[in-house]
């Protein structure tokens, strides 16, 4: 590829609203632009590290047995209602109607679509066990979109769904899974972690995560290196708040202390507080009205009215205007309990005072949650502060705490969707049997970003060399002009196309500076600098994005060095 007949659009400034170095980058380079909340456009070059992403995910699920297939995105409603999972999903299902009024959800996962196809397909144990798999568009109407692709609205999934006629089975596939998750990130060059995870509002007895290891990720993980513990600290934390059993007419306090420095920060630490509430509520079963106070102070308030959208029945969150409607009081001075609801998670922000003047005291660096509402509650407070360094629970090394970004989520469903949907086979001696059921899904385009926040320095992207967009990027100075150099960049050009390689050669009319920096910030693995004065003495450079040293390589010599 010759960068005047592809598209190179790159940009110096960092943009103002990407907080993350992924998203900063990403946007740099020229790889994704925005279209609108959590609406992203891939451009070529992004696209192609996309493709890369798939390809390994599709190479190793095809070598473990799975079978590729396609799904539509978009799904009548009525299967939703086979499943009643229209209120575990709430706010996040994205509705629209025909014009003959027949409801759709655009699909934000595919679990009832693949019950569906299976329930008329698969009527015999002889067929089983089987794993459909599919790479497909998502949309979840997420709460507060960001960090451009890692957490979007419309992103790219590889989901797969196997079916069994006994647990023993399920259980085996489920172990392949995780092995396959394991050889993909391990391809990808990620330091990475498999986790025990809550099967949140997707349902189903056993689950583990796959978090790619990096300061920026959304969740707190908890690892032992000597042994194979790991968990999802956030989701424990979540579970066993509710496993203290919320009666009816129960109120659970949460004081949130975050140690965010502006409003936007904060605001979304209690949107993330939020959902994980919601969620374990649901898993739990316990059913409505459960309402979700959030109290601050004033302006914390106005943030979260402007920022929650109402979910679904029977979750509510009471904004400023709520609140008073259902109390005649105002946010600040309602006691909770004045709250017509059996169960009330009251969340509330300490130390407001403080972040509202802008302050981020080095010395309040509380992370996460207190549960707080009584005796039992304080003992859980600390859960995450006193559980690193604690020995692992199989007594194997010392807990350590970490931020992961979750890019994998493996699940054993069992029957809960073929006994909704009535997915049935008959088994050796022809009786009927509910048909369990596993399901494994993987983030691709999420998982673009995470590998960026895993491989950059301060001057952009460093791709590991099986997500390169591009292996090597042929630099020439003066090509326009300078006959020896487009000379000797047109043959490396040559030669390393027709070997296969994916070679980039930059003939664009700009300064050397310009050019070199470009190609840092794209994070091309090999780089060939090709200038008239190192041409004189019979060498070209070779530089590494790794390490950024120059190296001299014999001008004749280049082609067997990079190969
Ligand atoms: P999260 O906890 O980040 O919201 P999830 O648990 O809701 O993710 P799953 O239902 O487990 O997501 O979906 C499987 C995978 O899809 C996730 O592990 C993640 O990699 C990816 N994914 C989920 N939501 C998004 C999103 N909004 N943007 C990009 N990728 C996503
Ligand atoms: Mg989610
Ligand atoms: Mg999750
Ligand atoms: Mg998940």
């Amino acid at each position: 590829m010759r960068t005047t007949q592809f598209h190179l659009v790159t940009r110096k400034e960092t943009p103002q609203d990407a907080e993350i170095i992924s998203h900063q980058l990403m946007i740099r380079a020229g790889m994704i632009r925005k279209l609108g909340a959590g609406l992203y456009t891939w451009s070529p070059l992004g696209f192609r590290v996309l493709r890369k992403m798939e390809a390994i995910i599709r190479e190793e699920m095809n070598a473990s047995g799975a079978l590729e297939m396609l799904m539509p995105a978009v799904q009548p409603k009525e299967l939703w209602e086979e499943t009643g999972r229209i209120e575990d999903f709430g706010g996040q299902l994205l509705a629209m109607t025909d014009r003959a009024d027949r409801d759709y959800f655009f699909g934000p996962t595919h679990e009832e679509v693949i019950t569906e196809f299976v329930r008329d397909e698969v009527s015999s144990y002889k067929q089983l066990p089987i794993n459909f798999y599919q790479i497909q568009t998502k949309f979840r109407d997420e709460i507060r979109p960001r960090f451009g692709v890692m957490r979007s609205r419309e992103f790219i999934m590889k989901d797969a769904y196997s079916f069994h006629l006994s647990e023993e089975s399920l259980d085996e596939t489920y172990r392949l899974m995780e092995a396959t998750y394991t050889t993909i990130l391990d391809r990808m060059g990620l330091n990475f972690r498999c986790v025990l995870a809550d099967s949140g509002a997707i349902g189903g007895s056993g689950s583990q995560e796959f978090h790619v290891i990096a300061d920026s990720g959304e969740d707190a993980i908890m690892y032992s290196d000597e042994s194979d513990y790991a968990a999802n600290i956030e989701k424990c934390a979540a579970v066993s708040l509710i496993s203290q059993r919320a009666e009816p007419s129960e109120v659970i306090s949460v004081v949130a202390t975050p140690n965010q420095k502006t409003i936007e920060e904060v605001s979304h630490f209690l949107d993330i507080q939020a959902e994980q509430m919601v969620k374990t509520l649901l898993v739990k079963g316990i059913d409505g009205p459960v309402a979700l106070v959030i109290r601050g102070d004033h302006q914390l308030s106005e943030v979260k009215a402007a920022h929650l959208p109402e979910v679904d029945s029977p979750l509510q969150f009471l904004d400023d205007k709520a609140v008073r409607e259902l109390t005649g009081c105002d946010v600040g001075s309602v006691g909770v309990k004045d709250l017509n609801c059996p169960v009330i998670v009251d969340l509330t922000v300490a130390n407001m005072s403080d972040f509202v003047c802008g302050a981020n005291r080095d010395d309040h660096h509380l992370t996460g949650v207190n549960w707080q509402r009584d005796a039992e509650f304080q003992q859980q407070a600390d859960i995450r502060e006193a559980r690193a360094g604690d020995p692992s629970p199989d007594g194997r090394g010392r807990l350590k705490q970490a931020r992961g970004i979750e890019v994998g989520h493996i699940f054993k469903l069992g029957d809960k969707y073929s006994k909704a949907m009535n997915a049935v086979v008959l088994d050796e001696t022809g009786r009927s049997q509910a048909l369990q059921m596993g399901c494994y899904g993987m983030g691709v385009s999420r998982l673009v970003a995470a590998a960026i926040e895993q491989c950059h320095d301060e001057n952009g992207i460093i791709w590991p060399a099986a997500l390169a967009p591009f292996q090597v990027a042929i630099l020439p100075m003066n090509y326009q002009k300078s006959v020896q150099v487009k000379e000797t960049a047109d043959e490396l050009y040559k030669r390393l196309t027709k070997a296969g390689y994916e070679v980039i050669l930059d003939d664009r009319k700009v300064r050397p500076g310009f050019m070199l920096s470009d190609f840092e910030l794209l994070g091309i693995p090999h780089q060939v600098i090709i200038g008239d004065r190192s041409l004189d003495e019979g060498f070209v450079e070779y530089r590494h994005r790794e390490k950024m040293e120059k190296q001299k390589i014999e001008r004749a010599k280049i082609f067997e060095f990079l190969t």
